[in-house]
């Protein structure tokens, strides 16, 4: 599951609530220069903390590519990285996507990784990367946002997903996580940076997520939640042992 543990002001108590719910938790970092440290405090028995840049920070911390390439060769998860192509932050897009890319063809050298994507407004350029490296994937793309052509084409590449509550509070949201292949989706929050009825979204807020499921596939929540670890079990297993 892709969230921002190191992000909560409350950050020992959610890697607490997390370690006696028994999830799992892929705990993404947004800056270079943060991730040995966010590794030191809040890596341990079920949660694995991703290198990363996230595209909205490329702004001001390009610089610290050199510093997540260094960390590359020892790490089996990155994120979150991707690009961003929304009116805020389109006008780094061209540097977003340099970075990316050097992530990946450095990546390469490595093997595959488990690698968590940021798509907003910018899922057709994501994929024309994704689309050179398929070695190093299967991708999952979180929040995915993109039109029906894009998750096809998403689809085609061999992409996973990871669905949050609050992709799921809007009705194109919806559309895409329940056309979703099933045996490629994961759970998300974002949290901290997503809200559950007005209040930060916690780790826990995945229910909503399986409730959705159970609700559109008439199914218990059980065995959604069943298919959703055993496919974050299948997605790990293809990780080269390290
Ligand atoms: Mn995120």
């Amino acid at each position: 599951m892709h969230c921002h543990i190191d992000l909560y002001k409350n950050y020992q108590e959610v890697v607490s609530l997390i370690q006696n719910s028994g999830m799992y938790c892929l705990c993404v970092t947004t800056a270079p220069s943060a991730y040995l440290e966010t590794k030191r405090r809040i890596e341990s028995k079920n949660i694995r903390v991703g290198l990363g840049i996230h595209p909205e920070v490329v702004g001001e911390r390009s610089n610290e590519l050199p510093i997540l390439l260094d960390h590359l060769p020892g790490c089996r998860y990155v994120g979150e990285i991707g690009l961003d192509g929304s009116r805020r932050f389109r006008s780094t897009l061209d540097e977003q996507k340099r970075i990316v890319t050097a992530i990946l063809s450095e990546s390469r050298k490595y093997g595959p990784k488990m690698f968590s994507l940021h798509s907003r407004a910018s899922a057709g350029s994501l994929l024309d990367i994704l689309g050179a490296y398929p070695d190093i994937g299967p991708f999952v793309l979180h929040w995915f946002s993109g039109s029906k052509s894009e998750l096809r084409r998403a689809i085609d590449l061999g992409c996973w997903f990871s669905v949050g509550p609050a992709m799921l509070l809007s009705k194109s949201g919806q559309d895409i996580a329940a056309a979703l292949p099933k045996n490629r989706l994961l759970t998300e929050t974002d949290g901290p940076f997503t809200e559950v009825n007005g209040r930060t979204a916690m780790p826990t807020d995945v229910s909503i997520v399986l409730d959705y499921y159970a609700k559109i596939w008439g199914n218990d929540r059980a065995s959604v939640e069943e298919l959703t670890f055993s496919n974050f079990k299948t997605r790990l297993n293809l990780l080269p042992k390290m």
